[in-house]
């Protein structure tokens, strides 16, 4: 977590100068605020890719993280300045938390000096560490890094060994021999010295055909011992690829669960395209199972991308038939990210973490700039608002073709956002490479609005989206009138649009047949925005002219009643059931 790639930057001045010199950076410094110093405030930002700046001195922010420490893995950058802005020390999570490079970036602010005391900055080598977590291998033994970390600073230098071309720093040493090398770069198992270390690169795709019903344990067995057979390494696996029908099978997400690994699903057309572009053999009893020339093979070698080379043909248990394919690209990440209603304090971390992670961000005008102060230094690309098909299909291009991108859905990715239309396009076209993707939940306008007025969604509801662009008026009415009939609470959706004013007024009338017009109603616009409002009214006495695109509308069940500010719709725990 490089320094530039940082969440959130919390300045905790001690004194009254230390504030104005913390006011001064907060200025410059983009996702930035400033907080009162107490252990209870520093204790709520502690999560790695944050970065805590405490302007005090150096002892202050020793005694307060002290019982806060966790491991350099997953700590935040700690910073220290001293309040006349002379120093500026990184004092915790150089590299990993990015507190070497927040050092850097404040000095070059104050401009003040930085005070760097991590070995590989001072004899200007190239961290061990970091080179991992940016090229995604793994180190191993862990135990032997420390050790070998400070063999490595006090010798100046680093002999490696390659069997996989990870790119590695100019200073770095390449030797033709492994018993010559200290670092060997390897998805195999190896006997090593008790000097050396491997960096495991994963870049191992799994191809999985399987009967109907298999196990998990099955399904890991035969893999397990397909690697041990071949001396392939697990840590190396990114991925599996298999037929799309097999992908929702229990016995296989289960293991994809347990072992985290990226799920390829596949047509069985794409899978024949593939067997013939590589001249695989075509499997008999694959064409008349499943309609494809074969499964394990062309699968591993679609997961694991363009230039894939197949490792191991497949190897068949009676349930289970395994391959592996090794990829020469890394494979692109897709987050498909709700962003909540745009409040900072309601996006979740894992929202604001994809954000930075991504390389490229795609979304709409407007909630880019709700989110505008997590991108810098990102390549943007923005569209208007009913231009949803151009934004999937450019993120979704950007992501197979190797970059980290977040596409941006206001509230929830999942629920009339984007994470719909990319996975439906990914089901019409089929995987053309590599790309993991992620959805990563948000806080949707129905929790976000019902919040602001109290609770009404203590019962069952029905949320239904007023606007007739994707949808037919005739479906919305229909579902309108079930929902009313089944005495639903509903949380209307897009509900009131400059070109279809008149959308609120039919949905009135329909609930008013089946509702009292005293039935209390919730209108909340631009949730967690400037211009926030609540207003709570009647079904009956409805100001429509108050409601736009940017507002929720939530109408009461029969029970639902109005306590001062409070909407709530009881929910029976009163001694009466509802
Ligand atoms: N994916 C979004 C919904 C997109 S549909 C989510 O999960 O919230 C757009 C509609 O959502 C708007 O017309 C409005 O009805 C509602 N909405 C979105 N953000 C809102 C906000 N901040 N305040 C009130 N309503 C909002």
């Amino acid at each position: 977590m490089p320094g530039d790639r940082l969440q959130k930057i919390v300045l905790f001045p001690a004194t009254a100068r230390g504030h104005e010199l913390a006011a001064r950076l907060s200025a410059r410094l983009p996702s930035s605020e400033i907080r009162p110093l107490s252990r209870g405030e520093v204790s709520s930002f502690w999560e790695k890719g944050n970065g805590l700046v405490f302007v005090s001195a150096c002892g202050i922010a020793v005694r307060i993280v002290a019982p806060l420490l966790r491991h350099k893995q997953e700590d935040p950058a700690v910073v220290v300045v001293d309040e006349t802005g002379r120093w500026v020390i990184s004092l915790l999570s150089g590299h990993l938390g990015g507190a070497n490079a927040l050092a850097r970036k404040i000095a070059r602010l104050l401009p003040a000096e930085p005070v760097i005391t991590t070995a590989s900055d001072l004899y200007h080598l190239p961290a061990l560490d970091l080179w991992a977590e940016e090229t995604g291998a793994i180190l191993l033994p862990p135990e032997r890094i420390p050790a070998f970390t400070a063999r490595y600073l006090s010798r100046g230098g680093l002999r490696v060994f390659r069997e996989y071309p990870l790119p590695l720093p100019a200073v770095w040493e390449e030797v033709s021999e492994p018993e010559k090398a200290d670092l060997i770069v390897s998805y195999r198992q190896r006997d090593l010295s008790s000097s050396q270390l491997l960096a495991v690169p994963r870049v191992l795709y799994l191809g999985l055909g399987f009967n109907r019903g298999t196990s998990a344990e099955a399904i890991e067995k035969a893999v397990r011992e397909t690697l041990s057979r071949n001396r392939l390494l697990s840590q190396a696996l990114r991925g599996v690829g298999t037929l799309e029908a097999k992908a929702r099978e229990e016995g296989f997400l289960a293991f994809c669960r347990k072992t985290r690994l990226s799920i390829f699903p596949f047509s069985p057309e794409e899978l024949s395209r593939r067997v013939k572009e590589a001249g695989l053999s075509i499997s008999r009893a694959a064409r008349q199972a499943v309609g494809a020339f074969a499964v394990a093979e062309p699968a591993a070698l679609l997961a694991a991308g363009p230039g894939a080379r197949l490792l191991v043909p497949k190897e068949k248990t009676p349930e289970v038939t395994v391959a592996v394919a090794e990829a020469r690209q890394s494979p692109g990440k897709l987050f498909l990210v709700g962003i909540g209603t745009g409040d900072p304090g309601e996006m979740t971390p894992a929202a604001r973490r994809a954000l930075c992670e991504a390389t490229h961000v795609v979304g709409y005008g407007k909630y880019l700039e709700l989110v505008e102060d997590l991108l810098a230094e990102k390549e943007i690309y923005s569209t208007g608002m009913t231009r949803e098909v151009d934004r999937a299909e450019r993120a979704l291009e950007l992501a197979l073709s190797g970059h980290r991108v977040a596409l941006v859905s206001g509230g929830d990715p999942g629920i009339y956002g984007l994470a719909g239309l990319v996975l439906e396009l990914l089901s019409e076209k089929g995987l053309s490479g590599p790309v993991e993707i992620e959805v990563i939940p948000g806080l949707s306008a129905a929790n976000a609005c019902a919040a602001r007025l109290g609770a009404p969604l203590m019962h069952d509801f029905a949320v239904v989206s007023l606007s007739d662009r994707l949808t037919p008026w005739e479906t919305i009415e229909a579902r309108l009138r079930a929902a009313a009939e089944a005495d639903f609470v509903i949380v209307l959706y897009n509900p009131r649009s400059r070109s279809r004013p008149e959308h609120l007024s039919r949905a009135r009338r329909i609930l008013l047949e089946y509702r009292s017009p005293e039935t209390p109603v919730g209108i909340v616009k631009a949730a967690g925005r400037d211009g926030e409002t609540v207003l709570l009214s009647t079904l009956g006495s409805l100001p429509e002219e108050k409601v736009d695109m940017q507002t929720t509308v939530i109408v009461g069940n029969s029970r639902t009643f109005f306590f001062g500010p409070w909407m709530i719709t009881p929910r029976g725990y009163r001694g009466r059931r509802f």
